[in-house]
Parts: C-alpha cells; structure tokens; sequence
C-alpha cells in the first residue's frame, strides 16, 4: 500500500478511492436488494441489474444460466441488455436523463416477469447444456466444471465461433462467471459489452467475481426457501396441493372470480368403498391407489385446474372459468376414465373396479363464500354415495 501511495499522484490516488467507493456502493446496494426477497426470479433480476446497469457493473448485456440438478444440465433463465445498438443507445440516453440510481432500478416492481420473457431471452430458449457428454467441451460446461471465471477477449473470440455460447450468442468479448454456493456452482451469468465495444478489464472481473460469490449463496437461499415452501403445500404421499394451499386457492379463485363475475366449479371426489380395499388388500396397495388416482386427476384437467388431496381419500379440483355444465362434464369424464382404469396391484386380485363419487357445486350459483361452495359439493358428494356411488352428483 505504502508503495502504490508513493507511486500514484494525488488525482489517481482520488480517483482509485472513488472507484473503490463506487465498488462498495455496488456491492453493498445489490446484497441489500437480495436481502429484502426470497423470490428467486426477484433474486435473479437484482443480480442481473447489478451486473448490467449504468451504475452496477455496467456490461450492455447479461445472461443467467442455472443449474437443473434433477435432470442436470444448464439452462439460461433470465437476461438483460438491449436487442440492438440502437435499442441501447435510446436505453443509456433515457437512463442519463433521468439519473436513475440502482436501488430506484432494482425496486421497480415486479419488471423482472417481463424480463423473464425478453427477446434475448427467447433467442436463447434452446441453448441447454447437458452436464456431462458432448457438451464437455463447449464454454459453458468447462466454467461449470471448472468453477472459475472464463474471459474470451476480442482477439481470442474467433477461435471459438463453434462453440454452443457464441451460435447463440454472438458477440465480439465475453466473460463467463461462476455463481457458487459454498462448494457448488448453482449457475453462470454470461456477459459482454457488444455495443460500446468497451473491452473487459481485470477490475470488471474482480467486481463481478465479488458480486457472482453474493449472488451464488442469495440463490441458493432462494432455491431452499422455494423448495421448503413447495413441501409445506403438498402432500407427501400423492404430490398434490394438500388441505392448507387448498383453502388458500379456494380463497384466492373466489376472489377473482366475484370481480370478474365468471363461475367457478369445485369437484369434490371420494373414492368408493376404500376401507374395503385397505383391508382386503393392504394399505400399501390402498396407498399406491392413492398416487395413481392423482395422476389420473392430474392428467385429466388442464394447467390452470388445481388438484388438491382434501383428506385420506378424499380429492378436490377447483375448475376456474367453468360453469356447472362444462364442469358436470369434466367430473363425468375424470369418473368414467378412473372405472376403466386397472390398477396396479388392484386389477389381478379384486374383481369391482375402483370407483368414485363425485360432488359438484359452481360459485356463485351455489355458494356465495368459500365455506358454502366446499359445503355444497360435500352435499352433493354425499348424495351421489346414497344414490349407489360411481356417479356425479351436481349441486341443487
Ligand atoms: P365410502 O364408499 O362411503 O366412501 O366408503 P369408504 O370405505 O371409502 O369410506 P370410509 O370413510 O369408511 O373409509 C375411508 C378409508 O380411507 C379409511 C382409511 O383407512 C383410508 N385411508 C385414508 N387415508 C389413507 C391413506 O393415506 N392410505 C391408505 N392406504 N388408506 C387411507
Ligand atoms: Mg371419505
Ligand atoms: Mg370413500
């Protein structure tokens, strides 16, 4: 220290401390910003705004790639930067004009779902990188593997138009950086400079490493709080929504469907005579049952159905924008496709099929609060099991 102090005259001494003081400013700003959310695809937008804006590390554009440790490969999910030069040009002249801070930039609400759909974005749908196999030797895998920073400088980038990256994502210099998380690399953000040309230096690297070690644990975090959520809204055994995200949905739809004044349908299924089973023929094959009953239920509604296991063998499906007809419908079809089914382990040694008996009740015809339209199908439920079960019994 003593030294560069001697060496440096007093403008680049004050220069040094200003950048310096930028630096922190950054750092300190964006691990804030991650600090206030769990959310990952927020986390994800603080990171990639530190790293792309005028006032963070400045890149023109930046790509994030995370890991998918189940099906292990790398597949970019969120990316900022302009489409073209003179997309970036209007970009920096607004941004000028307005004196924008990072912290007013990272606050915006809730930007991040549009960035999520962004043309760069698009244009890198199909850039996934298997971990592992032919792919071993592309850019991408090699940062992963390696956990270190790659930085491909403008001389060096023709060497590598073959690579993977660069077909999808030309550009004239890059950098690679590693997230990690304590001793794992969750994922990589690709970045560049391709409209100013500005080349990359070693005290961008430094930043960005800085910044990439904060975001590799803020992600992590992320990921875990996503994951301990998720298992506190399902249930264990069948993987469906159970009883708790069912009531809050139910609310939820309710809500939504009051202004909007469309009708919501709300199925409640009770598989018949399952104690019979259980005992017959053990409460492993009751369970295995269960989890095929809930994929039966699964692939017969569509995305936006919610498929919930009310209670032991007991199921509930909240059809949105669904009138009792068009709901009287889909129950008539789940309940015939579930007496033609052969369960495993049931079908070879129990001669009646598995059936079920189906409630059907539609807000607001029938029920004007959540409470009502659960007690109304409950009603029906029960009616459809004393007129002889396997039937849809509709709400009156
Ligand atoms: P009904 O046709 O009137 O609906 O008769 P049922 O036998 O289906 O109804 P009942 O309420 O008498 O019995 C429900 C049975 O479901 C009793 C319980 O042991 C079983 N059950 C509840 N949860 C589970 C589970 O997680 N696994 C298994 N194997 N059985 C379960
Ligand atoms: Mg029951
Ligand atoms: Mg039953």
């Amino acid at each position: 220290m003593e030294n560069i102090e001697q060496d440096l005259s007093h403008q680049e001494l004050l220069d040094l401390y200003t950048r310096t003081q930028r630096d922190l400013n950054v750092l300190y700003e964006v691990s804030n910003a991650m600090r206030t959310t769990l959310e990952l695809n927020h986390i994800l937008y603080i990171i990639l705004t530190g790293v792309t804006s005028h006032m963070g590390l400045g890149f023109n554009r930046a790509v994030l790639f995370l890991v998918n440790s189940t099906n292990r490969y790398l597949e970019p999910k969120m990316a900022i930067g302009p489409e073209s030069g003179e997309q970036a040009h209007q970009i920096w002249e607004s941004m000028s004009d307005h004196e924008q801070k990072l912290e007013d930039l990272i606050e915006t609400e809730k930007v991040y779902l549009n960035i999520q759909q962004s043309a760069i974005l698009r244009s890198l749908r199909d850039l996934i990188i298997p971990l592992g196999g032919e792919s071993e030797k592309s850019l991408l895998y090699q940062a992963f593997q390696s956990g270190q920073s790659i930085h491909i400088t403008e001389a060096e980038i023709q060497n590598y138009q073959n690579d993977l990256l660069l077909k999808y994502f030309r550009t004239n210099e890059l950098v690679i950086m590693p997230l990690k998380a304590k001793d794992k690399i969750n994922g990589l953000i690709v970045a560049d400079n391709l409209f100013t040309k500005k080349p990359i230096t070693q005290e961008d690297l430094r930043m960005f490493l800085m910044l990439a070690n904060q975001a590799g644990l803020a992600i992590e975090n992320s990921q875990l709080y996503e994951m301990a959520m998720h298992r506190s809204q399902t249930d264990s055994l069948t993987k469906l929504w159970n009883h708790g995200f069912f009531h809050n949905r139910l609310l939820h739809e309710i809500k939504l469907h009051k202004d909007s004044q469309s009708p919501l349908t709300l199925l409640l299924i009770d598989i018949d005579n399952f104690k019979s089973l259980n005992d017959q023929l053990g409460h492993q094959t009751g369970d295995s049952v269960l989890k095929e009953m809930a994929s039966i239920l699964k692939d017969s509604c569509r995305e936006i159905d919610c498929v919930c296991r009310y209670g032991g063998e007991e199921f509930t499906v909240i059809l949105p924008n669904t009138n009792k007809e068009q709901g009287y419908l889909t129950s008539e079809r789940i309940r015939r496709k579930i007496e033609m089914h052969e369960f495993q382990d049931v079908a070879s040694k129990k001669k009646e099929p598995v059936t079920v008996s189906i409630g059907l009740a539609t807000f607001a015809e029938d029920a004007q609060s959540n409470d009502e339209l659960i007690h109304a199908s409950d009603k029906a439920m029960y009616k459809a099991k004393f007129g002889g079960k396997n039937q849809t019994y509709v709400s009156d």
